[in-house]
């Protein structure tokens, strides 16, 4: 759609939602029109979306792209009153604004054996970063993590592009029973040379698994998921301390030397809004029902 404002033209894309598939029961993956995205986007980067007029910006990871249809996707748990309206669109709806890439890209090069670990919907996260980095010639161990069976995701993609993959259960439902950390413990005592270990997923998870690195000096990158609303430097809502100074989560993020991340902070200032998110959400549910 073609507009005109004060001489300035504007061009609004549509951002149609051409595919949706739930990948578990709280999880579901959304295909978007959004060529102009597609085209720029590199690994690591991410979209504000907000699905409806009236709905909040919520930023989402862009888990792959195809440049010959001109899509994104995106994967998303449902969390919240935002998630949860984005998840009651069908395919054909137009999201309402989706704003795209942001954020500073992934560090690809050649480095030898690197380890990247995904948690939760973390593990769709990761899925652009193994893609890369095993193409320009790394061996590339993922290790994925769940608390059961069920809420695995991704792990024929993710066998498909990595070197090798290793899966863990907090149940013991698919793969080891515990967790991504045991792993990576296994593997370090193997004796292994790991020249990079990148970490994306829950906070408890990111911290553990830099605790692990850390004692044998492994460079290790988390993604770090903080509370953020215009994304593109300018509010200060996603600032987070690293290496001791002051850093924005969307534009010098969202990966950072997860050695120097403060994740006590993070973790406080995630749970700042937790009244207001809750009546959101059930403030939602009872619109949308469930
Ligand atoms: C750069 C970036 C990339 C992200 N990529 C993805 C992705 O690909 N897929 C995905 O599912 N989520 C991703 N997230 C997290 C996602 O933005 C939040 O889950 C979402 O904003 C929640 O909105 P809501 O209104 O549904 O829930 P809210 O009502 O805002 O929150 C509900 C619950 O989720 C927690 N929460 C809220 N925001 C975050 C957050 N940023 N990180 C962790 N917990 C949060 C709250 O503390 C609360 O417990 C990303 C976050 C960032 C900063």
């Amino acid at each position: 759609m073609v507009g005109c404002v004060c001489g300035i033209i504007i061009i609004k894309f549509m951002n149609k939602i051409l595919k949706k598939e739930k990948l578990n029961e709280n999880v579901s993956r959304i295909t978007v029109d959004a060529p102009h995205i597609a085209r720029a986007a590199k690994p690591g980067q991410f979209v504000v979306i907000v699905p409806t007029e009236n709905a909040e910006r919520i930023p989402l990871t862009i888990a792959d792209t195809d440049t010959s249809k001109g899509t994104i996707s995106i994967i998303f748990q449902i969390v919240g009153a935002t998630t949860k309206v984005l998840d009651s669109l069908k395919e054909g709806v137009e999201i309402a604004h989706l704003l795209g890439p942001l954020g500073t890209p992934s560090h690809v090069e050649k480095l030898g054996t690197v380890v990247i670990i995904g948690g939760g919907v973390g593990i769709a996260e990761i899925y652009p970063m193994v893609k890369a980095m095993k193409k320009v010639g790394n061996e590339v161990i993922t290790i994925i993590g769940a608390r059961c069976k069920d809420l695995l995701i991704y792990e024929k993609e993710l066998r498909t592009q990595s070197t090798e993959l290793r899966v863990t259960t907090d149940d013991g439902s698919c793969g080891r029973k515990g967790f991504v950390s045991d792993e990576l413990k296994d593997i370090i005592a193997a004796g292994k040379k790991i020249s990079l270990v990148v970490a994306v997923g829950p906070v408890p998870m990111m911290r553990v698994c830099c605790d692990v690195t850390r004692e044998h000096n492994i460079k290790t990158v988390v993604s770090l998921n903080p509370l953020m609303l215009d994304a593109t430097g300018m509010c200060g809502i996603c600032r987070v301390t690293v290496g001791g100074k002051i850093k924005f989560g969307c534009v010098d993020g969202p990966e950072f030397d997860g050695h120097e991340v403060d994740f006590k902070e993070l973790t406080d200032r995630l749970k700042g809004y937790k009244d207001v998110e809750k009546r959101a959400m059930d403030h939602v549910c009872r619109l949308l029902g469930g």
